[in-house]
């Protein structure tokens, strides 16, 4: 795994709240996609098993040795997944389903994709994660949750008793146990679930803590191989403080299909706009809306450079003006907004910009 770059003033913050035991038992996380809250989270974890008695996390006790590769049993993460089957999965099954998915994310420096548009926290998850918060820790004193993309916990019809016992896990997690949810999309998470965890805002990252992420080996090579963008001035600025960002270009993605999709509608007749932004604010599930924005974010940079590669200037300042309608309904798809509206504002934007 990559080291945690930036965030200095909340890991100080951090620190600060475990020397004093103060720190809540039930966190959210929540800042723009890309700026490393999971992996925040995960030094938080560290912190919180560390057993050194100087500064912790001090990077060579057992537990950070384990922490920081993952392997450490009373640190738990949590994220989407495909759903296991048809019927409901045991809890065996789903742990079986994380260890690979995590073995994997290791194996890839925990520089991974982003999600896809049909992950999500099923209830067979939050019924394994409730049962596991019932253990006594393993190795340690404390035990650790954390759970990324939590506006991806699906409500399930039959699933009551799963979602009650995870609230009351969340409203009054047992002593030994930390509870750290993350979220890029804060307002599209149950409201049940947010007024039962204190809210930590974790900002974008400085250029400074950008250039040096984008400076590991680690990182470059990753970044390489999926074809981003060859300077490292391009790469910062592609970032924008958030440099996950960077690491979503597989080109056969669905978001990337649905924002071409959406792109060739919006620069059709009336009739082909509104059907988009029909199909847009329709049932998908929340998180694909904001896939669907970052993809959209990436063609219309290529195309604002294509653009300016051919010395169509105009062309090019229409691009840049499409990028900007979307970073508003990025903002705006953050707070509770009704995606129905957002959708068709969005379609209305672009079609402005870019017909
Ligand atoms: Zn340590």
């Amino acid at each position: 795994m990559i080291p945690l770059y930036g965030h200095e003033a909340l890991r100080r913050r951090f620190r600060s709240a475990v020397d004093r035991s103060a720190l809540p038992g039930s966190l959210l996380l929540h800042g723009p996609r890309g700026v490393g809250k999971q992996r925040l989270a995960l030094w938080l974890g560290q912190l919180l098993l560390c057993t050194s008695e100087g500064e912790r996390p001090c990077g060579h006790c057992q537990s950070c040795r384990y922490a920081v590769t993952l392997a450490h049993p009373d640190l738990h993460w949590f994220f989407p997944r495909p759903r296991l089957g048809d019927s409901d999965a045991t809890a065996d099954e789903v742990f079986d389903d994380y260890a690979d998915a995590i073995a994997e994310r290791v194996k890839a420096n925990g520089l991974y994709p982003p999600t896809s548009g049909t992950e999500a926290i099923y209830v067979a998850t939050v019924r394994a994660l409730v049962h596991r918060a019932g253990f006594t820790p393993t190795m340690g004193a404390r035990k650790v949750f954390v759970i990324g993309e939590a506006e991806r916990m699906v409500p399930q019809e039959g699933a009551d008793a799963a979602a009650n016992a995870f609230l009351k896990l969340l409203e009054e997690p047992p002593a030994d146990t930390t509870l750290i949810l993350t979220s890029s999309e804060p307002g599209a998470l149950l409201p049940t679930i947010r007024s039962r965890v204190v809210a930590v805002r974790v900002p974008r990252l400085t250029d400074a803590d950008v250039q040096r992420f984008l400076d590991d080996p680690a990182v470059r090579d990753a970044l390489d191989r999926a074809g981003v963008a060859r300077s490292i001035d391009d790469r910062l600025r592609l970032a924008a403080g958030a440099p996950g960002t960077l690491l979503g270009t597989a080109s056969d993605d669905e978001a990337f299909a649905a924002a071409k999709a959406l792109l060739a509608a919006a620069q059709s007749d009336r009739a082909q706009q509104m059907k988009a932004a029909f199909t847009l604010g329709g049932s998908r599930a929340r998180g694909f809306f904001s896939d669907l924005l970052d993809a959209l974010t990436v063609l219309l940079h290529q195309r604002a450079r294509d653009a300016a590669t051919h010395g169509d200037r105009r062309g090019a300042l229409r691009a840049s003006r499409a990028i900007d309608a979307v970073q508003e309904a990025k903002l705006r798809a953050a707070g509770n907004v009704n995606p129905q509206l957002l959708g068709a504002a969005l379609v209305r934007h672009l079609a402005e910009h870019l017909a």
